[in-house]
């Protein structure tokens, strides 16, 4: 046995034995074991006054847009993006991605995230930076096609980084990385981009990552070129014939998540992103309660502006109490769910990760709850979905290799990596 973790409280997310307490969990192997008794394990951790639960999935990032934390903020949205955040971009070098992911992926794994669904651009870069650190992670390149008629995919930037990434073979090393497809966004691209960017996916047999229905102008505007919502146009482009992930679904409509339900769509939810752009509040609740899948995101931090999930599980929560005018709305459990369970099944890793249970992979933490916030706890579930930050995680582990200890990083230079990162801000300014 290489870790044995004793005497703690467990919140498995697994449905058989939600919580388990004073209670001993194991890695063998990268995976987890209940039957520790008569093992020689390596290192033994106590955990009394300490919680395991599984680690976090981040289903929607830009993670490389560290760089541009707090890079003019508070202006309406098209300045930002026009006049601000594209000219920022267009200095983007691969290098910059490298580290601006490696920035992103401390930030994650100090607060307890494991894994991460990206969308940017460089990703065979990305897809390097994610394997040496050891995180999970779902990959794209988010496609834009501006020509109506004739646009040449597989000829775009977007589509050679992608084949990039899986030339190198990340995605053939152990499961950790997975390349997806992608289309930005309904608005960013037309009718050749779609239904070729879903005869990608399904050659290669990959996922789709998509934005989709974030703002009201974007649905609006939808309806007023296509006669149909964003959902219905790409359910009648093919993309969602894919395993899809669509990011937002703020102004989805009834029927639209009837689409999602019927066709499998993941909906990555960003309520903090949504509330700092005041791009509304999506109906998450009704999708949850109409059996739509959906788990949580950050979006790109320079529209957030942090990596850590446990704020976006409580507003998440709060969120839809406020709109539903019902407190019962969104209980801590089914939080939880989206930021564990559902990322997992919208990664295409719910066999494997997502809960503590046997044989499962070691994807885990370890709180501390022996503190003045944590330590009066009736339900462990209650204080994880409303009184955790990030900075409660002591320990975060990916497939039983610790990537973060009490403040020390296994796998990242983090003194290096935060000089780089001051002397890039030049470069933006
Ligand atoms: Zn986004």
């Amino acid at each position: 046995m290489d870790i044995w973790f004793k005497n703690a409280t467990i919140v498995t997310m697994n449905p058989i034995a939600p919580i388990l307490y004073e209670t001993d969990l194991g890695i063998i192997d990268g995976k987890i074991t209940f039957a520790c008794e008569g093992s020689k394990p390596k290192r033994v951790i106590n955990c009394t006054h300490k919680v395991l639960m599984p680690g976090l999935f981040n289903c929607h990032s830009h993670a490389a847009m560290t760089l541009f934390r707090g890079y003019a903020n508070d202006r309406a949205l098209e300045d930002w993006l026009f006049n601000h955040l594209f000219p920022a971009e267009s200095r983007l070098t691969p290098e910059l991605v490298r580290l601006g992911t490696l920035v992103a992926m401390a930030e994650m794994i100090s607060s307890g995230t494991v894994a991460f669904s990206d969308m940017y651009c460089h990703m065979d870069i990305v897809a390097q930076a994610a394997d040496e650190v050891g995180m999970l992670a779902n990959i794209c390149n988010g496609v834009i096609g501006m020509d109506k008629e004739n646009f040449d995919y597989y000829n775009c930037n977007e589509y050679l980084q992608t084949v990039r990434a899986l030339e190198a073979g990340y995605d053939k090393k152990d499961g950790r990385i997975k390349i997806e497809a992608s289309i930005h966004g309904v608005y960013t691209s037309y009718k050749p981009t779609w239904e070729k960017a879903v005869d990608f996916a399904k050659k290669n047999n990959m996922r789709m990552h998509v934005h989709l229905s974030e703002t009201k102008t974007e649905h609006e505007g939808c309806i007023k070129n296509y006669g149909v919502t964003p959902a219905q146009v790409f359910e009648k482009h093919g993309v969602f014939d894919v395993p899809c992930l669509a990011a937002h679904g703020v102004w989805a409509s009834d029927d639209d998540i009837e689409i999602f339900r019927e066709k499998g769509v993941t909906v990555a939810h960003n309520p903090l992103s949504n509330l700092k752009l005041a791009s509304g509040l999506a109906p998450v609740a009704k999708m949850l309660e109409r059996g739509v899948n959906v788990a949580l995101g950050t979006d790109g931090v320079s529209s957030n502006n942090s990596h850590d999930l446990f704020e976006e599980m409580k507003m998440a929560s709060l969120l839809q109490k406020y709109i539903t005018n019902d407190p019962t709305t969104l209980p801590a459990t089914e939080t939880l769910k989206m930021a564990t369970v559902n990322g997992a099944k919208a990664q295409g890793r719910e066999n494997e990760s997502g809960m503590l249970a046997e044989g499962f992979d070691a994807d885990m933490l370890v709180l501390d709850f022996d503190n003045p916030r944590q330590t009066m706890c009736y339900d462990p579930t209650l204080n994880l979905a409303y009184s955790t930050s990030g900075r409660d995680v002591q320990m975060t582990v990916c497939r039983g290799k610790i990537l973060y200890e009490k403040g020390e990083y296994k796998t990242i230079d983090i003194e290096k990596i935060l000089w780089d990162t001051r002397a890039a801000r030049r470069i933006f300014l």
